[in-house]
């Protein structure tokens, strides 16, 4: 069962909690209870497929599945077409440290791992919960997020999608990959504004119940695909499995020994999925928490005092550029041993001063568990140069930002455990600022974002990403701009309300 971090709800199955997203009244839906699993049944997962680690982690938090939806899913999610060859696959630099490359996915980017499941449990649970209404998921988004989204909702029955995003806000390989997405059910929008008013218009449209009163007499139901629905945690605990089990197979290490995790962190899904995995039983020795300039958990972790009265960066490393880390709430929760009145506190604090303060015990624990550092922009670039030249293996901006940041560690603590660093993008996705990296700004000059790929590939000779490759070539079959204020017309006529 599920319940509330705020304790503001009613305990739910895995199906309500997927459907809901979020408790309605403010707070997250964690599970009761943490699965554990013992040292034979972890060590049962050496040499087994990431879809056979997949299915023993997932059904533990899905009793109200059963198996056969839990294995149809994910083989609608992890198969070949979508992932190529492996799932999660490890690289091991000369050094000895392990990079987790989470980026196989149809986007690039490592949220297909939880996007291409999620949409799979979200259906199953409207049938379980018998909601007839057709659902509706609406995403802002400033570019990365929408992709990932379309491409897991696509074609997926009982939902339709629709991305709103910022018109010539975003990059054209991010329009281009939005607006050639197949499938009957996507729906792409470009915006005449910024993110914040794609975001804000969702928000209003979300929170307008006489709105949503008229969608549901006409079949229709309004949700969202957030990195804090559980749905797309849950998918993210097994690759700290997978990973763990491949390090075993490989026997650089014996089962049984302990491992560290670094993770490059914006909302704090992927460090947290890390952190379940170590309350399950997986033998995790630090988890570090890797930050770019917008270092607001850095500080966190070092002082015990959140606040995001500070100013924001734009950075080489966009998808870390967040000030709240919506799954921080989750993570407090389960080490106060769910002191739902501290969480209350802390929250109500973020949400009207801006910051909080946990307790000397709560940072100590925090202090146990976690190592949190960051990577400026500059760092960033010499990392990148740094382990192609000695590794001729290509980072992207977000990972070395966690190279970066593990350096740090080891020099300040000599820890020397067996270290793996989650991968979270290809060097694609953020070409300009690899090659600018690799080669010098120079290499930039006078060209578009296409020939930039190219660039890429002959400077390092690895192969273009087949979700970016020839994009200018496909067919666009969005082609839908509206006015900032438009935004709600234009679901009407999706929905063909009028
Ligand atoms: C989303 C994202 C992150 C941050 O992950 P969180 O789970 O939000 O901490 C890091 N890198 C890339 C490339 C991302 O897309």
């Amino acid at each position: 069962m599920y319940i509330s971090t705020r304790g503001n709800f009613d305990k739910v199955q895995a199906a309500e909690a997927i459907k809901l997203g979020m408790v309605p009244a403010g707070g997250l839906f964690v599970p009761e209870q943490i699965p554990t699993l013992s040292k034979d049944e972890i060590n049962s997962m050496i040499g087994l497929r990431y879809q056979e680690i997949a299915k023993k982690i997932i059904r533990l938090y899905m009793s109200d599945y059963s198996t056969d939806e839990i294995t149809q899913c994910i083989l609608n999610a992890y198969n070949e077409n979508n992932f190529g060859q492996s799932i999660a696959p490890l690289q091991r630099l000369k050094d000895g440290t392990y990079i987790l490359e989470l980026w196989h996915g149809p986007t690039a980017a490592f949220k297909d791992i939880a996007l291409q499941i999620m949409p799979h449990f979200l259906s199953l649970a409207l049938k379980k919960v018998k909601a007839d209404n057709e659902i509706v998921i609406l995403v802002a988004t400033s570019g990365d997020t929408g992709k990932a989204a379309l491409e897991g909702f696509k074609n997926v029955p009982g939902i339709k999608i629709i991305v709103f995003y910022p018109y010539e806000g975003v990059s054209k390989v991010q329009e281009l990959q939005m607006s050639t997405t197949d499938g009957d059910n996507t729906y792409v929008v470009a915006v005449k504004g910024n993110f914040d008013d794609c975001q804000n218009a969702i928000k209003d449209i979300f929170g307008d119940e006489g709105y949503n009163q008229v969608l549901n007499l006409k079949g229709f139901e309004l949700s969202s695909a957030n990195s804090i629905n559980w749905g797309r945690l849950l998918p993210q605990i097994v690759y700290y499995f997978s990973a763990y089990a491949d390090i075993c197979m490989s026997g650089d290490i014996k089962a049984g020994n302990k491992v560290n995790f670094v993770v490059p962190t914006g909302n704090f899904g992927n460090i947290l999925a890390g952190y379940y995995a170590k309350q399950m039983g997986l033998p995790i020795n630090k988890l570090v928490c890797a930050s770019n300039e917008n270092k607001i958990l850095t500080d966190f972790f070092d002082t015990g005092f959140y606040n995001r009265n500070r100013s924001f960066f734009t950075t080489n490393s966009p998808s870390m550029d967040i000030l709240i880390s919506s799954n921080l709430e989750r993570f407090l929760f389960e080490i106060t041993n769910h002191d739902k009145d501290k969480i209350n506190q802390w929250f109500t604090d973020l949400r009207e001063k801006g910051c909080f303060e946990v307790d000397r015990r709560t940072k100590k624990i925090m202090e146990e568990i976690l190592w949190a550092g960051f990577a400026t922009e500059e760092n960033t670039l010499s990392t990148i140069k740094e382990v192609f030249e000695s590794n001729d293996y290509v980072l992207d901006t977000h990972t070395a930002v966690g190279v970066k940041v593990y350096q740090d560690y080891v020099e300040k603590t000599g820890d020397n455990t067996c270290t793996v660093v989650t991968s979270t993008a290809n060097p694609y996705k953020f070409n300009s600022a690899v090659v600018e990296a690799i080669k010098d700004k120079e290499a930039l000059y006078g060209k578009d974002e296409f020939q930039i790929l190219d660039e890429l590939h002959l400077l390092t000779g690895m192969e273009i990403h087949p979700g970016l490759k020839d994009l200018d070539k496909r067919q666009v079959l969005h082609e839908l701009v509206c006015e900032k204020n438009q935004i709600r017309v234009i679901v009407d006529e999706i929905l063909q309300l009028k």
